[in-house]
């Protein structure tokens, strides 16, 4: 408990010496986001002016084709620090929040959608935790506002899914909205792979968590990146990112058909000797080699996942390409640099 205090009375103080090092870095990523992105800013800088602290704004364009990036290169604040990094195309919500999480400075970090799904008004309250001494602070969902039956039963599914097989718990309808303390960020910034799952990256390093409940509103305008098939693709990627316990499964099937093969054969063989009765071949036949290939196509499937994966890592290509960055400065001078 003492240690715990004492922590927390050093949080946000600038310990470190650099006077000018941001309290707190917000990342916002986003994609086509034009019709949100002002609304998204004035409520951001709203919530972080209440810290009386100079914080620093990370806009994240994952190659927009709308102008939301143009309009992030206008954006000003008399107390805070304003970035936008632009990426050469669109490499997916996960590489801006790498690319996000590597521009921080800040002394902790909070990500943040664009759409206004997640209330920046919270932010105060997050802090406020991170204050009390916890490394990591994940918002988790009360509601999912705007979300039909399906998506909600698929989602709450996958989270199921997941704890069963990975050895790290990914704590369930909490997104990528958090609060993630300096410490924590630079475990997360060593984690080489490429093919990034965020949810169980941001769970990976552990330090000290707590989880704050929030109603997720419905998109303020516009409409969601992810189709089913993207949503899928996310979870075969967070499984086989974090466990191979779905190789052992299919380890077991195989074991698991031989064995009822062969006590089959042995009642076939027993029926056919002793009581002489006729073998009736062609359904059971066909039932058993369809099952078997079932069994064996679904394997040979789940095995190239893990090789497929094991080819992007091998390449070790960039996570991302970043275009133009452009850095406002608390007087309004801004600076661009282009790579
Ligand atoms: N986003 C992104 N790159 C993408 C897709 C989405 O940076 O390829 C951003 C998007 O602009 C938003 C956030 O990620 O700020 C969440 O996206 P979205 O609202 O579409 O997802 P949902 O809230 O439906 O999960
Ligand atoms: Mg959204």
């Amino acid at each position: 408990m003492s240690s715990i205090t004492l922590l927390s009375r050093h949080r946000g103080t600038s310990h470190s010496g650099k006077e000018n090092e941001p309290f707190l870095s917000v990342i916002v990523p986003m994609f086509n986001e034009e019709a949100v992105i002002e609304a998204c800013h004035q409520r951001l800088c709203l919530a972080l002016d209440r810290l009386n602290r100079m914080c620093e704004l990370i806009y994240v364009d994952d190659g927009s084709t709308d102008p939301c990036c143009d309009l992030a290169n206008q954006f000003t604040s008399s107390i805070h620090q304003v970035r936008t990094i632009r990426l050469s195309r669109n490499f997916g919500k996960e590489a801006a929040m790498t690319a996000g999480l590597q521009a921080a400075s800040g002394q902790a970090v909070i990500l943040i959608d664009a759409d206004l799904q997640d209330p920046p008004e919270l932010i105060p309250a997050m802090v406020e935790q991170w204050q009390n001494g916890f490394d990591v602070v994940d918002m988790k969902r009360n509601q999912r506002h705007g979300e039909g039956w399906f998506k909600r039963s698929t989602a709450a599914l996958f989270y199921k899914l997941m704890n069963r097989l990975c050895e790290i718990p990914i704590p369930e309808n909490v997104g990528d909205f958090r609060l993630i303390d300096r410490r924590v960020v630079n475990e997360i910034n060593r984690l080489p792979e490429r093919t990034r799952f965020m949810k169980g990256l941001f769970a990976w390093p552990g330090f000290r968590r707590t989880t704050l409940m929030f109603d997720r509103d419905p998109r303020l305008s516009g409409q969601t990146k992810w189709n089913y098939s993207q949503l899928m693709h996310l979870a075969l990627e967070g499984i086989t990112s974090f466990s191979t316990r779905p190789l052992r499964i299919a380890t077991g099937a195989g074991l698991l058909t031989s064995v009822a093969a062969l006590a089959m054969a042995v009642v076939v063989f027993a029926k056919t000797l002793i009581w002489g009765e006729p073998v009736a071949g062609y359904p059971s036949t066909i039932m058993v080699v369809l099952l078997l290939g079932g069994v064996q196509l679904l394997s040979i499937g789940l095995m190239g996942e893990y090789v497929g994966r094991l080819f992007i890592e091998a390449k070790q290509r960039p996570l991302f390409v970043v275009m133009d960055e452009q850095f406002q400065d608390i007087e309004g001078m801004s600076e661009e640099a282009k790579a």
